[in-house]
């Protein structure tokens, strides 16, 4: 595995607290954090950064952290998205041990606990209706008022919420609530609910509950009894921070987790929500969840990047409390980065046409040595065969080339990598009239393509394979799914839907590559000289590679921005 070094930079507010809390000996030094995703869809970049945030911190601190499963509601989720979350966090590089848990490991607990709650006078079961409920929770400016139900006995709310339980009743027809403020002025210690009736069967438990405990309740007590010290989350929850202590102080709990936000992760040209990502699967504008274009870690995977690659970019994002935009550049340059020093390099020609040598014999054929990657010497040479038919990229080519225009045209002389120099002499047409051959001779004074004995120097090098050897490939040029830097920002009347960008796949179906990589399987990596960097595909099939391209060279959009 490559790591790239960063520059060491000063700890962020969140390891800055643990080193507090591990000088100060709270917890008795202690350090175990948790990432808790729901599984109701694939993760995504976003999820990374508080995956990396959360192992990372473990792993500094001498800790651990747990992977859980806040399988709460019951409608959601799947087993698919389940099975999905294991292995990207595997991917990613991370490592939970034996702590792989699920909220609904905890239900009988919860539950328990809730009638501790109402035994202690902290909960009681509710019977308005949700437009009742909404309607006494009063408004941002204005005060709740107490449900009629609130001053229900004890043992009445121990009665009801037992029969609650035992599916006496029909969804909405009850609601167990903390009993806390509805004058509060924030909203989510109005007397905030705590289980509500689901008749619906649940992907692990089955039929065995028909109430389900609330995200808000059931967090913080999987936390404590998983002896979590650290709870990472991001700033959407702040509001909730006084209801997630409200729990942990009203409860015989084993231990006193402390709740921390940062700043979620945005990310330029890209949408990061579950719900429009399940919008993009379903109306089918993309694959499915890892189409190569999606922010999923599924879909980054396919597209070729490397969990290495995707580590750093959350290294060097960092971790804060104010949120903000991340371009996506970033993320490209990091993978750019790591290919650059890891991806063997290989010729591909995407638009081939035909070069022919007229002077090279038709029935010799030789083979070059070609580095395999020239930042990486100790990765030694690759065999590139010859010979007297090749192809060469057609934009490498022009009959009537402007000023600027170094590369083949007629009477022009450039370079074939590790090869020869040629000249171009001639062309061959269809019967559209359209060049379908390009002709030239060989220079075979200047073999291996270094420079002739004269000390002439072509302007350009082109690369190329050899017709006869080389295999065919399809060649998925991805893109930016989003032609907006923020998707979401859109007119009224328009949806994120509108912004997608028009050309984020294009197939090239008629590519030829050196042969060297005929045997590669789904998921290698490479260069292909002078286009970019692509992987190759797990819909291949012998004798017909495809690759999806994962990154260009270069950052070509950088250049649009600044063209406007
Ligand atoms: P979404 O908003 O995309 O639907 P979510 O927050 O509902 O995501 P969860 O499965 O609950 O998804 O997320 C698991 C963990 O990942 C949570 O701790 C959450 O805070 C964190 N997380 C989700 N999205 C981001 C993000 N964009 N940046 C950083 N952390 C995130
Ligand atoms: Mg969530």
């Amino acid at each position: 595995m490559t790591t790239i070094d960063t520059p060491t930079r000063p700890l962020d507010f969140i390891r800055e607290i643990v080193e507090d809390d591990q000088r100060s000996g709270k917890n008795g030094g202690r350090v175990v954090t948790r990432f808790p995703p729901e599984p109701n869809g694939y993760l995504h970049i976003g999820h990374a950064k508080s995956i990396c945030l959360n192992f990372g911190v473990a792993a500094e601190y001498g800790g651990r952290c747990h992977l859980r499963f806040d399988d709460t509601n019951p409608s959601k989720e799947e087993v698919e998205y389940e099975d999905s979350i294991v292995d990207d966090v595997r991917w990613l590089g991370f490592d939970w041990g034996q702590h792989r848990y699920h909220a609904s490991d905890y239900f009988e607990q919860l539950y328990q606990f809730a009638e501790h709650l109402i035994a202690n006078g902290n909960a009681y079961v509710d019977s308005l209706s949700a437009d009742e409920i909404r309607q006494y929770r009063g408004t941002l400016t204005e005060p709740g008022r107490d449900s009629p139900f609130r001053s229900r006995s004890i043992e009445e709310n121990l009665d009801l919420f037992r029969r609650m339980r035992a599916c006496e009743f029909p969804d909405g027809a009850h609601l167990l609530r903390a009993k806390i403020d509805m004058a509060s002025p924030n909203m989510n210690m109005r007397d905030p609910a705590l289980y509500r009736i689901r008749n619906e069967r649940h992907h692990r438990t089955a039929d065995a509950w028909c109430i389900y405990p609330m995200y808000d309740y059931a967090h913080p007590l999987s936390d404590a009894l998983e002896l979590i010290t650290h709870s990472l989350c991001t700033l959407e929850f702040e509001d909730h921070r006084p209801l997630y202590d409200w729990c942990i102080e009203n409860l015989p709990l084993p231990s006193r987790p402390q709740q921390i936000e940062f700043a979620r992760l945005n990310m330029s040209y890209t949408v990061l929500s579950k719900r429009k990502l399940l919008q993009l699967v379903r109306e089918k504008c993309v694959d499915g969840w890892d189409d190569p274009r999606m922010p999923t870690l599924a879909g980054f995977r396919r597209r070729g990047y490397t969990p290495a690659a995707i580590r750093n970019f959350c290294e060097r994002i960092g971790v804060a409390k104010r949120n903000g935009v991340v371009d996506v550049a970033m993320l490209e340059h990091a993978i750019r980065e790591d290919l650059n020093l890891t991806a063997p390099r290989v010729m591909a020609v995407l638009r081939p046409i035909r070069l022919v040598i007229d002077n090279y014999p038709e029935s010799q054929a030789e083979e070059f040595d070609s580095p395999i990657n020239p930042e990486d010497p100790a990765a030694g040479a690759r065999k590139v065969p010859f010979s007297r038919v090749l192809y060469i990229e057609r934009e490498d080519f022009m009959e009537n080339p402007p000023k600027k225009f170094f590369r083949l045209s007629p009477g022009s002389e450039v370079r074939l990598r590790s090869a020869y120099f040629v000249t171009c002499t001639g062309v061959v047409r269809d019967d559209a009239g359209e060049v379908s051959e390009v002709h030239c001779t060989y220079d075979p004074a200047t073999r291996g393509g270094g420079n002739a004995p004269d000390g002439r120097k072509p302007k350009a090098t082109l690369h190329w394979v050899s017709a006869e050897h080389a295999i065919d490939a399809v060649v998925r040029l991805y893109d930016r799914l989003f032609v907006s830097e923020n998707p979401e920002d859109v007119e009224e009347g328009k949806s994120f839907l509108d912004m997608i960008n028009p050309s984020s796949l294009e197939v090239l179906s008629a590519c030829k590559v050196e042969p060297g990589v005929a045997s590669a399987s789904a998921g290698t990596r490479y260069q292909f000289e002078r286009l970019g960097y692509f992987c190759v595909d797990p819909d291949s099939e012998p004798g017909r590679l495809v690759f999806n391209r994962t990154a260009t060279l270069r950052d070509t959009w950088a250049r649009i921005a600044a063209a406007k």
